[in-house]
């Protein structure tokens, strides 16, 4: 998944826990990860235009539910996303501007409506060559709820997993009290490296930020959440959270609010029952949705305007 995962879990089991869940991550991956042409996701980009491809289960659940917030941001987040990832390849190809030609030849390839799932077949079909899925945005959540999952089979009953801008902690620590969880400062140049620090029991963090994935060219930052409007990176936002208890959902509208931007990103976010939301735009303003959390604490002071 492109990214350093850490667990750490206590209790007599925790070692085997620990391995158990890793490979489990790794099993995820493996069948999500569109840039390996033995997944699942990338068999169904070589089919688009020929035929449906039948896949796992859990393949299919979570293409629903990007589908469904593909659907719900009318194409902020689009799991269809995939020729734009491509052509911009941000970490990938050597710091590339595409010209307005190839984004636009991009775009039309982009289309959530066009995507077919089937749900007596457990199939998923793309009609048009060239079209791709593309689960960056939600996999990785995914994933770290099933290792969440496995550590709680194996009857570990504290533990974090941090995947990458993925957390889950799982009870609380060894010393009884929360976990503290810092949501990292967009731009830690401007001095303090962390945002906001959250006690946290039992609840996922995930963060969508413009620092991930980038490259500056001319004083202008590229980065790899799109805007599937313009064929740009997204513009309005530079840090997306999403405090709740579904990974793989958290993860999607970590992305979607990104694109959004703080009215409609927190809007929805908050229509769809998540724990907390946390924005920070590019003049460094935060805004907020969602339950209050009096435990959470701004490093830096940072006045929460409070859904716009
Ligand atoms: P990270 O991968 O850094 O955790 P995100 O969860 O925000 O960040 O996911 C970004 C990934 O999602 C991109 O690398 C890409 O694969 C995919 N993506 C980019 N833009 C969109 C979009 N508008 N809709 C859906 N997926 C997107
Ligand atoms: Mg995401």
């Amino acid at each position: 998944m492109d990214t350093t995962i850490t667990i750490t879990a206590y209790g007599p089991k925790a070692k085997k826990a620990v391995s158990a869940a890793f490979a489990e991550m790794r099993r995820v991956a493996d069948l999500m990860n569109a840039n390996d042409p033995a997944s699942e996701v990338a068999y169904i980009n070589q089919n688009a235009g020929i035929k449906p491809v039948k896949v796992s289960p859990e393949t299919f659940e979570l293409l629903k539910l990007s589908l469904h917030y593909s659907q719900l941001s009318v194409g902020a987040f689009d799991v269809t996303v995939r020729p734009l990832v491509e052509l911009w390849g941000i970490g990938k190809k050597d710091n590339y501007v595409p010209s307005k030609e190839e984004i636009q030849q991009a775009l039309k390839l982009v289309d959530y409506r066009k995507l077919v799932l089937n749900d007596q077949e457990q199939s998923v079909f793309l009609p048009v060559k060239g079209m791709g899925i593309d689960l960056g945005g939600a996999a990785k959540g995914y994933a770290a709820d099933r290792a969440r999952a496995v550590l709680q089979e194996y009857g570990v009953n504290s533990a974090l997993v941090d995947a990458g801008g993925n957390i889950w902690t799982v009870g609380v620590r060894p010393d009884g009290e929360k976990w503290r969880i810092g949501i990292r400062h967009p731009r830690p140049e401007m001095g303090s490296k962390i945002l906001a620090v959250l006690p946290a029991q039992d609840l996922t963090l995930v963060t969508s930020g413009d620092y991930e994935r980038y490259f500056v060219k001319d004083d202008v930052r590229y980065h790899h959440i799109f805007d599937p409007r313009t064929g740009w990176p997204a513009q309005g936002v530079i840090s997306a959270t999403i405090v709740g208890t579904n990974g793989a959902e958290a993860d999607i509208l970590s992305t979607t609010v990104f694109v959004l931007g703080p009215k409609k990103g927190l809007a929805l976010a908050a229509e769809s029952g998540i724990t907390k939301a946390i924005v920070v735009t590019p003049d460094l303003q935060v805004f907020t949705a969602g339950r209050d959390l009096p435990e959470m604490e701004f490093v830096n002071g940072e006045k929460e305007g409070k859904n716009q």
